[in-house]
């Protein structure tokens, strides 16, 4: 692995999007399942892949196993730790100073956000899931006539110690999404068509209005609103999450002056970045697939910032589950980054401080800004 410049080797990250990791022993079959948005097939290992290549070389030495160690030795090794030792190892070695969490996103038990900044060494913050609290306010029987006004109290209620809030339109719609504000009336209209169609079990939204209603109501809260972009599971309609078809979304919400997260953004990070240059209220990061992408998330990286402001790139890992996403992310993203701001120096485009000023904007300090964390750290 190349060596990293010393200002990136020391420079702690804020991880702005991310989840809880589990309580229970990775197996085998856990980490096939984990490691990527895909899933196993008959004879073959999400191992063979990037992402596996790169789990592969760096994380065995975070357990004390040479790189590259086999990986019935590696599932040996972690259950020989324990998974509380395992969590706690890499979290530390991924060197975070803050994390915002997403704490929508349960079909298991995981760590709550306090226990993930325990384990990180870290300040941990809360992102709320809007599409969540909207699912939970129907489940608590509440109609379509006082669906409006029951979300935003649940919100109001759960975004009280939150430092955002996140829309998974991408994965119930789509990002074609219409600019205005749905009235109160056009609200209880959707949700009673909603409703009328639940079936049995937990209540899932998807419906265009809805979607655009709860965008509104984070809007109203002033919180930073992420949004997934691109990149996901097969839940997701890839070809309905090019950011661009935020457009008139992002218009709209711009006189607000409520920041806007594109999250992840791949294989779109090129539109993102553009979309961040012209919109002053619009961020974006390359979280997930930057651990995705292994060896090749230096170009990501480089192609992200190509238009994208260097004020607007937040550093994210998505890890989920697995600690070694954690550690993963935050490598590869080092690395990525060194490499970029080692050409520019090469290159005579930075100077020293340059570089010194620019790692500390792209690993902590726009996140701090956006999110408002600086008192807080
Ligand atoms: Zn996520």
């Amino acid at each position: 692995m190349p060596e990293l410049l010393g200002c990136v080797a020391e420079q702690a990250l804020v991880d702005h999007h991310c989840h809880g990791v589990l309580y229970r022993d990775a197996d085998r079959a856990t980490l096939e399942s984990m490691l990527n948005e895909g899933s196993g097939w008959p004879g073959g290992s999400v191992f063979d892949s990037q992402a596996g290549f790169a789990f592969r070389r760096l994380c065995p030495p975070v357990l004390g196993l040479p790189p590259h160690a086999e990986l019935a030795d590696y599932v040996i090794r972690r259950a020989e730790l324990g998974a509380n030792e395992v969590n706690q190892r890499f979290l530390v070695a991924a060197g975070l100073s803050a994390l915002c969490v997403d704490t929508g996103f349960t079909p298991e038990a995981i760590t709550s956000p306090a226990e993930l900044g325990g384990l990180a060494g870290a300040a941990a913050h809360e992102i709320v899931r809007l599409e969540r609290v909207a699912e939970d306010v129907v489940a608590a029987g509440i109609g379509a006539d006082g669906f409006a006004e029951a979300v935003r109290s649940a919100l109001a209620t759960r975004t009280a110690s939150a430092v955002g809030v996140k829309s998974i339109a991408a994965y119930r719609t789509g990002l074609d999404l219409g600019p205005e504000r749905p009235s109160d009336p056009e609200v209880t209209a959707a949700a009673g068509r909603w409703l009328a169609a639940l079936g049995a079990g937990s209540p899932r939204i998807a419906d265009e209005t809805l979607q655009r209603f709860l965008i509104w109501c984070g809007v109203d809260l002033g919180l930073p609103v992420q949004f997934h972009v691109g990149y996901g599971d097969s839940d997701v309609d890839l070809h309905r999450c090019n950011p661009l078809l935020l457009t008139p979304l992002l218009r709209a919400i711009q006189p607000t002056g409520v920041p806007v997260m594109l999250l992840h953004n791949y294989p779109f990070h090129r539109e993102a970045g553009y979309l961040a240059q012209v919109f002053p209220h619009v961020y974006v990061d390359a979280g997930l697939a930057t651990h995705n992408l292994g060896t090749r998330a230096s170009t990501l990286l480089a192609e992200a910032l190509e238009l994208a402001p260097y004020g607007k790139f937040l550093y994210s890992s998505d890890a989920f589950g697995l600690p070694e996403l954690y550690y993963l992310g935050a490598a590869l993203f080092r690395t990525a980054l060194s490499g970029f701001l080692a050409a520019g120096l090469q290159e005579d485009l930075f100077t020293e401080r340059t570089v010194v000023r620019l790692t500390r904007m792209l690993c902590a300090d726009n996140a701090k800004r956006a999110y408002g964390l600086g008192n807080q750290m």
